[in-house]
């Protein structure tokens, strides 16, 4: 018997269909409908307009590839923002590093943050309250306008994805990463996901391209999301360090010395994002 499902949208015309354990929230916020729930074989979810954010099942995944690359090929990251990341998980894996001393993340639905607090807690684990945090409940677009220039080390940005809600679009433009060029430091990194490049090609090769046009090194590089039905895309920029001369066992070492663990990224992990190539 089909129970109730979610229909998880993949491509412009191909969804996937999960069954759904239990539903815990379903909200509409001011910006984007939000549902909170457990899915058979995947465990605790967050959905916006339709669309998986985040598994309990698979999150690591993401967010392990979405942060630690861009954190790795940094120095010494001590101030680090994040735009995005509502279900606080990409400021788990920031806070993991001991350099860190100062990691802001922004994001533009309370809503999204204090449901992820009170039903996520096996996904966030508590980063929102670590003494090192601050959540500021804003435009992404409007803090960054509004930032001092050489404010951050790292700016990672965990988006909707380009193509989904209107609210995180104005985020994927060679404008906006005119804008985080400035606000990171002299020798900054930053890196956004930027959903599929297989099923929106054209959306994606308009994000790549703006943050080419802005940033001296640019590495992308994808990972299986099983919970995503694709391939999530990830596009890191960075103003000095090249992205291509970090070695895996530089990465582990790193890794190591600032006492992060990890269940999916390692040193080997990143040459198979660099040599691994977009599809
Ligand atoms: N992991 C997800 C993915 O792979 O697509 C993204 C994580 S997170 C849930 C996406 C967050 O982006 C949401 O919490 C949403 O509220 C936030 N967001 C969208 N547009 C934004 C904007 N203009 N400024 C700040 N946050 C924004």
């Amino acid at each position: 018997m089909l129970g109730v499902t979610i229909i998880q949208g993949i491509g412009r015309s191909s969804s996937m269909i999960m069954k759904i354990k239990e539903l815990h929230v379903v909200h509409k916020s001011k910006f984007q409908e939000i549902i909170i729930a457990e899915i058979e074989e995947f465990g605790l979810s967050l959905i916006l307009d339709g669309y998986i954010q985040s598994t309990q099942a698979d999150e690591f995944i993401y967010h392990e590839s979405l942060v630690h690359p861009s954190m790795v090929l940094h120095p010494n990251p001590m101030k680090v923002l994040i735009i995005g990341g509502g279900e606080g998980a990409a400021l788990r894996e920031v806070l993991k590093h001991n350099t860190v001393n100062n990691a802001v993340m922004v994001d533009i639905d309370e809503d999204v943050v204090e449901l992820s607090k009170k039903y996520l807690y096996p996904i966030h684990q508590g980063s929102f309250f670590d003494k090192r945090a601050k959540i500021v409940i804003e435009d992404g677009k409007k803090f960054i306008e509004e930032a001092e220039s050489g404010s951050f080390d790292v700016i990672i940005l965990d988006l909707t994805d380009p193509y989904s809600s209107d609210i995180a679009k104005q985020l994927y433009t060679t404008d906006f990463y005119r804008k985080i060029y400035s606000v990171l430091t002299d020798d900054g990194v930053m890196v956004t996901q930027a959903g599929s490049s297989f099923f929106y090609r054209d959306v994606y090769m308009d994000v790549y391209q703006a943050v080419k046009s802005v940033f001296n090194y640019v590495l992308e590089y994808q990972v299986w999301i099983p919970s995503f039905g694709y391939s999530c895309n990830f596009i890191l920029g960075s103003k000095k360090y090249n992205p291509m001369m970090l070695k895996p066992e530089d990465i582990d070492t790193i890794l190591k010395n600032r006492n992060v663990t990890t269940k999916f990224f390692n040193g080997y992990k990143y040459l198979s994002f660099i040599y691994g190539g977009i599809y």
